[in-house]
Order: structure tokens, then sequence, then C-alpha cells
């Protein structure tokens, strides 16, 4: 079945469902974005993926032209439209279409476009032995210049240190902040477990609040995990007991491997296992 997208309230064949070239989401990167998931035909936690875009287009001065509740029905009834029991949404606003010029009051009509589509996931091989990941030269995006915390359109900080983990043969490459500090991967947070204890950068480490990070956090507490959102530094990812990654495509994955240096016992370990496993039913609970 051709996908149907969703644009302003409409429903379109992927073929059709276009945009402006002059939509400065184009032109400048200027708007926001959620990505989000289908289990079972259940939205995961589309609340917080809701409150999430609101608050990202708040920051950036961008106001849409529909309530939250109306945004939630959008996303369900264009899953609905696409008879998708298990998939991936792309929810976009980007500031619509104006003059060539960055001051986003040139534009009018903001875009509301819903993308539902297919997964992809990490190879699955990896989810059963552990990935790789290298530490990127490029740094998270400094907060006082695009703060991490807003899902922008423009990706560009996170996509040069993806290029840089793939030329050294890594699928995801770990940033760091403008202190040295870890921040997260390109498109997934970072956790650590060290003697017991799961280990993971807080808010203001610079990195984006995903809502995997937020539910794996729950599901620690709930199963008496000690939490720590706290400053981390490479030294302890080297030297970590466990590494997983998460994300809304990634879910949970394990990481063995760090900049060559194989992490605890090189193999998956069992509180990212126990984690994994708890995120899967919390999913399609
Ligand atoms: N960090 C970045 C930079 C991301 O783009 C994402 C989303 N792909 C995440 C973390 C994970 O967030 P979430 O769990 O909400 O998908």
């Amino acid at each position: 079945m051709t996908p149907k997208v969703y644009i302003n309230g409409k429903l379109f064949d992927k073929p059709d469902a276009k945009v402006s070239v002059y939509d400065h989401g184009f032109l400048y990167g200027d708007g926001v974005f959620e990505g989000i998931r289908v289990y079972d035909g259940k939205v995961f936690r589309l609340a917080e993926h809701i409150d999430r875009l609101y608050d990202s287009a708040r920051h950036i001065y961008l106001e849409i032209p529909m309530s939250r509740d109306q945004m939630t029905e959008a996303v369900i009834s264009t899953v609905k439209a696409n008879a998708k029991r298990d998939g991936y949404i792309r929810l976009v606003i980007s500031r619509g279409a104006g003059y060539l010029g960055l001051d986003p009051r040139k534009t009018s009509d903001p875009q509301i476009i819903i993308i539902v589509d297919d997964i992809t996931m990490y190879p699955p091989e990896l989810y059963e032995n552990g990935m790789e990941i290298v530490t990127a030269s490029t740094i998270r995006n400094h907060p006082h210049a695009l703060d991490p915390r807003i899902k922008s359109l423009n990706y560009l900080n996170n996509i040069m240190a993806k290029v840089e983990g793939a030329k050294a043969g890594a699928l995801e490459a770990l940033m760091l902040n403008h202190k040295g500090e870890v921040a997260e991967c390109t498109g997934d947070n970072i956790f650590l477990v060290k003697r017991g204890v799961l280990k993971t950068p807080p808010t203001d480490a610079g990195i984006l609040e995903g809502i995997t990070r937020g539910a794996v956090i729950e599901l620690a507490r709930a199963a008496d995990i000690p939490v720590a959102e706290m400053a981390l530094t490479r030294h302890d990812v080297y030297t970590a007991d466990e590494c997983f990654l998460t994300g809304t495509a990634a879910e949970v994955i394990p990481v063995i491997k760090c900049d060559g240096r194989p992490i605890g016992t090189g193999k998956p370990g069992p509180i990212t296992r126990q984690l994994r496993e708890r995120f899967q039913k919390l999913a399609r609970e």
C-alpha cells in the first residue's frame, strides 16, 4: 500500500506529498520534528512526544496552528489511514514558505506533516551481540548556540558526527559536549552501568531528552536499579561494566566497544539485557 502522508489536514499519496522549495524548513532547517513508534497498533508515549514537539516549537518562536489535542488526533487518524500495526511516525512542523531571507516573519503557513512508514532498526545481530561506537571529534551543539533539547530540523551537527563514525566503521558515534563530557550519540542517548548503578548524562550536559531515555529510567527505578543522572567522561565509558544506547528507533541496544576498548566483558551485560526486555514488554503492553 502506498503510504498516505498528512499535510495540513489532508492526506496525499506518497508521490504527491510535497512542500514548497521556498519553505524555510527546506531552505534553513527552520522547523521542529518528532520520531514516534507504533507498536501493535498503539502509538508509544504519544503525549510525551507531542509535549516535546510543542516545547521545541515554543523555543524557536514557532506557533503551531493546532491544539495538542488536535495534533494527537491527527497522528492517530494518519496511523489508522495507513493501517500500520508496527511502524514509525515522522511528525514535522516546518516554518512554511516565505521570501529568501532568514526572517521567519516573512513566512506564512507552517506546514504540518505526518508520515507513517516502516521502521528501520539496527541490524538484529547487534541487539544480540552489541555494537561498537567511536567518539566523534565534532562536539554536540553548544546549548547557548542551538540547544540540543530542541528537536530541530537542523541535524547537521549530528550528521557530521555520524559521518565520522561511519568513516571509522561504526554505526553510531559518541558526541561530547563543549566541556569535553559525554553528551549523547548522534541519534540515541547513552547509559552506563558501573557497580550496579545506572548512569546517564543529565539534561544540562546538552542532550535531547529522549522519550526512550525517560522510559528506561522509570523501568530501572521500578526494578530497584539505582539511577544517577550525572556528568560522565570518556573514562567512565571505557571503564564501565556495561553500556547501552536508547532511542525511538534503536529501543535499547547494547554497546560492547568504544574507541577500540572493550566495555566490561566485551559482551552485552545483564542489566542491559534486563532493561531491554522490560522496555520491549512496556512498548507492547
Ligand atoms: N538524541 C538524539 C540526538 C536524537 O535524535 C534522538 C532521537 N532519535 C534521541 C537522542 C533519542 O530520543 P527518543 O528516545 O525520544 O527517540
